[in-house]
Formats: structure tokens, sequence, C-alpha cells
């Protein structure tokens, strides 16, 4: 007998759920999307625990029919396609009528809906696929879906969930590209009774965008608009000097619906070709029209990835118009004139940790190349940061695992040869030869320097003469409230500074000048979006973060000085053998090596 047999409706709904629903923030997207479908203007999206205890949508829009009820809930079942044909022309967000079924499998789901025909509303309630109740209740106009309990019943996805900020962190990431895809309807969200979003459903994007970046961002984002044959192109994008740390803020609507695709964030960042410093990205709210015909929306699950029939059109047009934005702007950074204007003279690092530098050097705008000065460290210094406590536990971080000897690492007296190419050092001593990369080099040396300092930041914090203020969105914002503490032990504080502003009332005096703001706020980034972080962790990404700013890059000339100066500071370093992410700082060839190479041995 043949061992094939077809699924139940059941288990291949509970199977269709692994796939389109993966975790809390699915079920917000999905519902929210029918919403819009629906043609609401106003949601209210409400979530309790990251939406693991409840997810609640209600909509204006125009409800389901009592005899479409039940349906709705059957796998394909979708009242937005009625031929083949209508694929090749989506204009709405579902289509594949896998949602509503999907969610009902996996969760405790509550539905109450009235649409235009009728006098009073449905109820219908299904757990884990079955339908549990119905009856005739009061209702207003639209429907309301509530989402109890998500994955009940399959305790392996439940598992698989994360912390209920994390799950919060990618609702509001939806709702919010969801808002910006939609200034037309009015968003409301909540979070355990808290409002984390409210935009007024004008259709100004740009309102939109001040909801949920903050008013001095959205001020600070200039209107685009452009126009071919086949694409239309409307929105708003960062002056070059509004950056931040990641792509987050990046966001690619095609035909109202909110996508992901690298390609098209690459033309973007094209178009703002070299306006923009190195490691930092651009915000941009992009609409995009086209012909349905152009796009292939049924590749993904979620459709947040499409296909674009005449990509390499679409993307030159974006970053053709994004260019000539940049163009007309004549752009002076803030942070250049702001930094000349008021700060001429600028204290040196302090570099020997206990011992004021009598140096002073100009504050160079950002971008100029500064001068490099390592100090010597004399033996007085190295005696006290090698006996220090800090440094035993420090020294406890390098040693490796395998070994356990309580051993320090040296770095070898070295006898400079010539720079090549502005980028490594080749030196030598009687063992062989040895190549290093000067960036590595200088970014393990500064690493250390702020790693020790930041254990212990608080004394020489001081207070802003300007305040320099930070502008979240609202679930950040709300997230920071815990988390200002932690940055208060790494001497950052912060004070909430009314709506999603935080204000930051003082730094240590040795943040890298001119990159004060763009440390806080990566700092700030990082917090967010860490899992798990404690204060080492912190002290340690802070302490990257502050060495890549101040490092000397590639292609940078040094002087015989400078060059002697780093190696006695790679001298003093705990682990002079690698950058803080992992790089090597140094090669080397052996005299013997260098003799097989050339086989002068055998
Ligand atoms: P799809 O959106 O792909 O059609 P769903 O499973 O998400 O599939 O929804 C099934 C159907 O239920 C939709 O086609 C629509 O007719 C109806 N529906 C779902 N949510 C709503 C809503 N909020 N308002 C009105 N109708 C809805
Ligand atoms: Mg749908």
């Amino acid at each position: 007998m043949g061992t094939i047999r077809l699924l139940d409706e059941q288990i291949a709904n509970l199977i269709a759920a692994g796939e389109v629903v993966e975790r809390p923030a699915s079920v917000v997207k999905e519902l929210v999307e029918n919403a819009i479908d629906a043609r609401s203007t106003r949601l209210e999206i409400d979530v309790e625990e990251g939406g693991m205890e409840l997810i609640r949508v209600r909509d204006n829009g125009a409800g389901i029919e009592p005899d479409d009820l039940h349906r709705a809930f059957e796998r394909h079942a979708t009242s937005k396609l009625t031929s083949g044909q209508d694929l090749f022309r989506i204009r709405s967000l579902g289509f594949r009528g896998e949602a509503l079924p999907s969610i009902a499998a996996v969760s405790k789901l509550e539905c109450v809906t009235l649409g235009a025909n009728g006098s009073a509303g449905k109820k219908l309630e299904i757990h884990g696929g079955e339908v549990v109740s119905e009856e005739t209740v009061a209702a207003d106009r639209g429907t309301d879906f509530i989402v109890r309990q998500l994955f009940f019943n399959t305790p392996a996805r439940l598992k698989y969930m994360k912390t209920v900020q994390t799950e919060l962190g990618h609702i509001s990431d939806y709702v919010y590209r969801l808002a910006l895809a939609r200034p037309d309807i009015s968003f409301i969200f909540r979070h355990n009774g808290k409002v984390l979003l409210q935009t007024n459903g004008r259709g100004d994007l740009q309102h939109a965008i001040a909801a949920i970046y903050g008013v001095g961002t959205a001020k600070d984002m200039i209107e685009l608009v452009g126009e071919t044959p086949d694409y239309r192109l409307a929105g708003w994008v960062s002056k070059p000097e509004l950056t931040r740390a990641s792509r987050s803020a990046l966001t690619t609507i095609v035909n109202g619906r909110y996508i992901r695709n690298f390609s098209l964030i690459k033309a973007v960042l094209n178009g703002y070709h070299t306006l923009l410093p190195i490691h930092r990205f651009p915000l941009a709210v992009l609409h995009i029209e086209m012909d349905p015909a152009l796009i292939d929306v049924n590749v993904h699950p979620s459709k947040l990835e499409v296909r674009f029939s005449k990509e390499k059109q679409l993307f030159s047009f974006i970053e053709a118009t994004i260019k000539q934005k940049m163009n007309e702007l004549v752009l002076i950074p803030k942070q250049m004139t702001s930094s000349l204007k008021n700060k001429p003279i600028q204290e040196h690092l302090d570099w020997s940790g206990s011992r004021k530098s009598e140096r002073i050097v100009k504050n160079e705008p950002r971008g100029s190349k500064q001068p490099f000065h390592p100090p010597l460290m004399n033996a007085q210094d190295k005696e006290s940061r090698y006996s220090s406590e800090k440094l035993q536990e420090t020294v406890r971080r390098y040693v490796s695992a395998e070994t356990k000897e309580t051993v320090l690492p040296v770095f070898p007296e070295l006898h400079l040869i010539g720079q090549m190419k502005g980028t490594y050092i080749l030196a030598q001593n009687d063992d062989g030869l040895f190549l290093i990369d000067q960036h590595a080099a200088h970014e393990r040396i500064n690493y250390e320097f702020y790693y020790d300092h930041f254990g212990n930041p608080t004394p020489v914090s001081q207070e802003l003469l300007i305040p320099m203020t930070l502008e979240l969105t609202p679930a950040d914002a709300e997230l920071m409230r815990n988390r200002i503490e932690l940055l208060e032990q790494v001497g950052v504080y912060l004070q909430p500074f009314g709506g999603n502003s935080y204000k930051v009332m003082s730094y240590p005096h040795w943040f890298p000048t001119g990159s004060e703001r763009e440390l806080i706020e990566e700092m700030i980034e990082w917090i967010l979006t860490e899992r798990q972080i404690d204060l080492a962790k912190l002290r340690e990404k802070s302490a990257i973060l502050c060495a890549c700013k101040r490092s000397i890059k590639a292609n940078e000339s040094l002087s015989n000085a400078e060059i002697n100066a780093l190696f006695t500071n790679l001298r003093a370093c705990l682990n002079p053998y690698t950058c803080p992410h992992g790089r090597p700082v140094v090669v080397s060839f052996s005299n013997h090596e260098l003799e097989k190479m050339f086989k002068r041995v055998m």
C-alpha cells in the first residue's frame, strides 16, 4: 500500500505558518497590511509584552461580510485576486491568502468585524486553527483582530523568541516602515499601553518622518522628486552631514509596499557618492511608483523582497536623482563650521594616562589630516600601567586559554627601514623582516588607551557648554530609559529632554575631538541593538569605536619620529599583535624563511 497522503488542512496551515509567521512582528505586518488593503484611514495597533501576550490591530476599513468570514481563514482564500493575470499587476499588499489561516493556526485569535452591508458585527474565535465560538455582536464598521498567546501550540518556535525588547524592536521597525509607506493613514501604535507612534494621516510624508525620527531630523532632510517614462520618485533624503551608523534608516517603498532591496540601497548610497563619512549612512524615505507589470512581488513569502524587470534603469535613475540633488546644494557640514568657530583650540589627547600633555594642537575640521603625535611612554609610565589592577584584568582577557601563562606579549625592538604606500611600515631586527599595518597598530594603541579610560571615566567628565540633543525613535527612547545608567558608567550622562529626545549633559573630555556626537550616537545605537549588554561589553565596544575614530588611516605618510613613537607605544601595549577587530598588526619573515624563499637554504 502507498504511504503518500494529502495533509489535512490544519497541518498544512501549521506548516505555512512556519513560513509566514516567523515572530510577533510578522503577525503585526500581516494584520496591518490587510487593514491597509481594506482601505482603512485609521489604524490602531496595540501590543503587549513584545507581542507575545497580545497583538491587536483595529481598523475602520471595509470589514468582512458575514458570508466571507469563515472563508477568510481558509488557505489560499483571498478577495484580492480573481484570475492568474491579476498576479502580474498587483496593487494590493496581500494576495496569497495565507496570513489569516497561518496566524490562526498558531495562536488564540479573535476577530470582530462589520462590513458595509451588515447592521450587526460578527465575532469569530479560533484557537490553534479550530473554531471555538462564533456570535453576533455590536461592532463599529471595520475589523478588530486580537491575537493572544502566539505560538502557544508550537513550543519549538516559542523557544526561539527573543526578549520582549528584541521582539518589540522588530515590531516597531515594521510599524514605522508601514507608517512611512502610508502617510495618508493615521497610525497609533502602543506597547503595554504606552503610545510609541502617532501619525496624523494627512498624507504629509515629512510629518510621518518627524513622528518617527524626530522633528529636528525631519527638518534636516530635503525633498526629492524625479520622473522617467517608467518610474516616479518622491521622498526625503538627509543632507550628507546628517548620518547614522547603520543602514537602518533607509526605507524604500515601491508601489506602496515597503521592500528590502540591496541594490536599491546601494543606488541611494552611490547617489551620495563621496559626501558621506566612512561607515556612515544617510536617512532616506523613497516612494517609487511604477507599472506593477515591471515588478514581481511573488518571490518571497512575506513579500519583503521583489524582483524588478528593468533593474539597471531603475537603479541609475535613483542614483542620478540623488546625485543631482546633492550637487544642487552647496553643502558645508555644520560640524565643520561650528567646530572652527566655537572651539579653535583643543587640548591634545592625554596619552600617558596620568600626566597631562602640554602639547596643544589646533582643532582641524573633520576629514582633514590630523597631525599624529603618539607620546612616548617612559619606564615609569609603563611600570604603573603594568602593575595596576586594571592591567591584571586586561591581561586575563588576553592571555590565551590554552597556555594560561601570565607572560605579557612583548613587541620586539625594531629598526625602521621605511614606509610603503603610506600604509605599511617595514622594519627589521636580528631575527628578520617585519611588516606593520600602521592603521591596525594605531588602532590597537588607541584601543588600549580608551579601554583604560572607559574603566574609570567619571572624575574627568565635563559638562557641556553648548547642549547636545539626541532624537530617538519613540520605541528607542522608551528602551533607552532603562539603559541610561549603563551609559553613565562609561561617563556619558543623558537626561530625558521631552518627547523622544535626550540631552547629553556631559561626557569624558578625552572623547575623540570632533567626533563626540557621532561616538555617543554609535554607543547608543549599539546599546539599543545589542541583545545582551553589560558594562564590560559596553566598555570594550566604546573603546573600539573611539579607536576607529582616532586612528590614522592607510595612505598617510608618517615621519620617522612618528613611526618610532608608534613602535614605542606598541611595546607598551598589552596585546600588540592584533587590532581590536582581530586583524594582525604585524607579520614577520624570519631570516630562515627569507633564506628559504630565495633558495639559499633548502
Ligand atoms: P490576503 O491578504 O493575501 O488576501 P489574508 O489571509 O491575509 O490573505 O486575508 C484573507 C482575506 O481576508 C483577505 O483577502 C480579505 O478579503 C479578508 N481580510 C483580512 N483582513 C481584513 C481586514 N482587516 N479588513 C477587511 N478584510 C480583511
Ligand atoms: Mg493579507
